[in-house]
């Protein structure tokens, strides 16, 4: 079955595999005479995929046993406020890094529940620079810092993180389980599954199990203990999303795990760099050390040309390839389960446009 080259910024596309095992099991799960979408969370038959699924999500990116790993819903969205919520208690403060328009709604979100202070902000070079972590620092009373390692929009991403004093935040959405993470240096760590991993719907949070409180004041579902002691059962979990990513995460295993594909991501975004780089009728302004391996921004020399660019690839199967509304031109985004050919796909279409247009 014919399948287009989907380069959308998410949901996006998800391993052949994956969908083929999903759509065996679909009618009939291990002949329950039911589909997963039909049985109990607390059934005996989901039990072993909910607790296959955390364990996954756990070992597939190394994360140690301080932490707890919930499966939660309300996407990365939820996790800006709910971060805040469990983190600014007592009147102090935390700090962001606003990196592009998702640090910046994080920003706004952390706003409504507490004082929130921006140590750095990219506004002056257009959202096309990070700053230095070699000369950082974040102001005496601070309770934690926020960042976005990766700005889905800007096509941003910080390649190294930074090692603060204080409890570091990460927004991952967009590189989640295709880099590693340093543990040592981060204290909660969230993204929704629907770039690299799975269906939307389910966010995937990592909190230092040494936060979690009991905050009397907060409902209990905004409070991450409520969840972590439940091991993410407090309320009827999306149980066809956690059925899907624990295969999904099976794939990734299979295929060689997190360091496969942290090199998947390096070899399609230089691939697609080179072939913007090499001509100069497609432009991308971000500095190589600021540049993202997941969502690649690009420009032809006109509006009108990058709307036919996006137009004229979606009719021969490159579909997702329209900038975000908010920032305009073409972006590509290369997530765990795009193959290198779909890339290799892309250079092709690229150069004859070009040879057409410029
Ligand atoms: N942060 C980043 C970096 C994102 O890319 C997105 C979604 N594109 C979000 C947060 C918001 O995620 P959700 O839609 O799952 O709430």
């Amino acid at each position: 079955m014919h399948r287009i080259d989907n380069f959308c910024a998410g949901p996006c596309t998800l391993p052949k595999s994956v969908l083929t095992t999903a759509q065996a099991e679909l009618l009939n799960y291990r002949q329950s005479g039911m589909s997963i979408m039909e049985i109990s969370h607390r059934s005996k038959l989901f039990e072993p995929i909910h607790f296959k699924t955390l364990q996954l999500a756990r070992k597939v990116i190394a994360a140690p046993d301080e932490f707890a790993v919930l499966l939660l819903t309300g996407g990365a969205s939820q996790q800006f406020a709910m971060s805040a919520m469990n983190l600014l208690q007592n009147n102090n403060r935390g700090a962001i890094i606003n990196s592009g328009v998702w640090a910046d709604k994080a920003l706004e979100e952390a706003r409504r529940v507490g004082e929130m202070v921006e140590i750095w902000q990219g506004s002056s070079t257009n959202f096309t620079s990070l700053p230095d972590l070699t000369d950082f620092s974040i102001p005496e009373g601070t309770r934690y810092l926020h960042i976005t390692s990766n700005e889905t929009i800007n096509g941003l991403q910080f390649h190294q993180l930074p090692d603060v004093s204080v409890p570091l935040v990460i927004d991952a959405s967009s590189d989640y389980y295709a880099r590693p993470i340093p543990w040592e240096r981060c204290d909660i760590v969230y993204g929704g599954t629907q770039k690299n991993l799975a269906p939307a719907g389910l966010t995937i949070v990592f909190v230092r199990r040494s936060l979690l409180k009991e905050h009397p004041h907060l409902p209990k579902y905004f409070n991450y203990k409520t969840h972590a002691d439940s091991d993410s059962l407090y309320n009827t979990p999306p149980t066809w999303q956690i059925y899907l990513l624990g295969l999904s995460l099976e794939w990734i295993q299979s295929q060689g795990g997190i360091e496969h594909f942290s090199q998947m991501a390096e070899q399609r975004s230089a691939l697609l760099y080179q072939a913007i780089d090499a001509s100069s009728f497609y432009q991308n302004t971000i500095p190589a050390a600021y540049r993202s391996k997941m969502n690649v921004v690009f420009r032809t020399p006109s509006e009108a040309l990058d709307t036919l660019f996006w137009q004229s690839a979606e009719k021969q199967g490159l579909s997702g390839l329209k900038g975000h509304r908010i920032v305009g031109g073409i972006r590509a985004s290369l997530y765990n389960a795009l193959s290198l050919d779909s890339v290799k796909r892309l250079i092709h279409f690229m150069q004859t446009f070009e040879q057409l247009y410029g």
